[in-house]
């Protein structure tokens, strides 16, 4: 039969139409006026698509650029900080904190979970500097409680930064940046904007603004405050990746045609996409018997599944690869073998996610003779959820943890009624 290549991997995701016809027709100059409308105008639009009033900087880089940006930015050699990880995206925070001179304070937790409040708190020092995390660990499929930590640094008058790798969680989560009182939050192009690997983006709060004028880590091209300044005037301070700011245009705009152009509706449209896929795949998953890798808290960016008792993951992945030419990940790292990966993030839809779960189905039943596993199972399991949803999704009062009893430590309401809406 044909098989058609298909992405369900978590960065890069697949793309968007719109954004690959804006690429191919993006033949213009960085010092002109068309460019500069451009620019101005998809600095804007990100700003929406974050949800914040500060200022948003684009860098020609993939993600890990925005973090290492971050890092030399925001600190100076000998700072203390502190990194909260659970996983691969997490340790790249400890090497980077490490790489540019900081005293760095880990709080980690088992790959599968999230790290306790408790925990972050004892870490936290009077003289801790900045607190990096991840809004999603897209390594191990969990999701960390973003506001739990902001409200920490809050209540304890913590002059620490916070500093969220959201490359995932961006577009999977809903992210408070003003109200939480997040420092920076970073995005990045090949993840939920549908658009090809080479951009990332921060915003970047007056806090973390004030905090660069005082620091003196070594930057040059990821300069931020020297970005900042041309993206007044529309440009960048050196050549930017143009054809992919005209596509991230693209994909914004039709973001923004999910709710009748309005782009913060339209990512909300987004989020609540990915997590009805994230969860009509658990529960295809845990119908073939499978467990998922982190049950406590599932990000909607991406599922890590445990394959049955006597299977590896690699099997998984290969399987499905060579019969219908999809790409599912297996676990990074160590974790390869043990856990494979299917992503929500971005352009997926119901008929990309029932086509999937059927391969999974077919892997399971004709390739691996997964016992208890008859054509049917999974995919009965995802078209119930599809079909609650539905009509559910609303009234959905999970926090934002993902977590459908209490979560974490916190209490969500501390943050005031009508000041963080985390489902509405
Ligand atoms: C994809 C990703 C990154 C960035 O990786 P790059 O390969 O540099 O784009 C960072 N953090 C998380 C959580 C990611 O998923």
């Amino acid at each position: 039969m044909i098989r058609k290549t298909r992405l369900f991997t978590p960065g890069p995701t697949p793309l968007l139409p719109a954004a690959q016809f804006a690429m191919a027709a993006a033949d213009i100059h960085h010092r002109t006026a068309e460019f500069r409308a451009l620019y101005s105008r998809v600095l804007a639009q990100l700003k929406e698509f974050v949800g914040t009033k500060n200022d948003v900087i684009i860098l020609s880089s993939s993600g890990t650029g925005a973090m290492e940006a971050a890092v030399s930015n925001l600190t100076s050699p000998g700072d203390r900080v502190l990194v909260l990880t659970a996983g691969k995206f997490g340790e790249r925070w400890t090497a980077l904190g490490k790489a540019f001179g900081c005293a760095v304070d880990v709080v980690s937790a088992p790959y599968g979970q999230t790290f306790s409040i408790d925990a972050v708190k004892a870490a936290l020092k009077l003289e801790t500097r900045a607190v990096f995390m991840q809004a999603t660990e897209t390594s191990t499929g969990v999701r960390h409680c973003v506001p739990a930590v902001a409200k920490l640094l809050k209540d304890s008058h913590s002059e620490a930064l916070l500093v969220v790798d959201a490359i995932t969680g961006l577009g999977t989560s809903r992210l408070d940046m003003d109200g939480w009182g997040v420092d920076v939050l970073i995005g990045g192009s090949q993840k939920a904007v549908m658009i090809p690997p080479g951009l990332s983006y921060l915003a970047v709060s007056e806090r973390a603004w004030d905090r660069m004028e005082a620091t003196y880590n070594p930057r040059y091209y990821f300069d931020l405050r020297k970005e900042r300044k041309n993206a007044k005037n529309g440009e960048s301070a050196y050549t930017p990746a143009v054809a992919l700011i005209a596509a991230l245009g693209a994909a914004l705009d039709y973001i923004a045609a999910q709710a009748d152009g309005n782009l913060a509706e339209g990512r909300n449209k987004l989020i609540e996409n990915a997590e009805t896929i994230a969860a009509m795949t658990r529960s295809a998953c845990l119908a073939m018997g499978m467990r998922l890798f982190a049950p406590d808290a599932p990000s909607a960016a991406a599922t890590a599944v445990l394959p049955p008792e006597g299977f590896t993951s690699t099997q998984f992945v290969k399987a499905i690869r060579a019969r219908f030419a999809a790409i599912i990940t297996d676990g990074q790292g160590e974790m390869k073998g043990q856990i494979f990966r299917i992503a929500h993030l971005g352009y997926f839809d119901y008929l990309d996610t029932v086509a999937l779960i059927g391969a999974l189905e077919q892997v399971a039943v004709q390739d691996l003779k997964l016992p208890g596993v008859e054509f049917g199972t999974a995919l009965i399991a995802a078209q119930k959820v599809y079909a609650e949803r539905g009509a559910t999704a609303a009234a959905d009062s999970r926090c934002f943890c993902g977590r459908t009893d209490a979560c974490c430590s916190l209490q969500h309401e501390d943050f005031g009624a009508g000041e963080v809406k985390l489902y509405t």
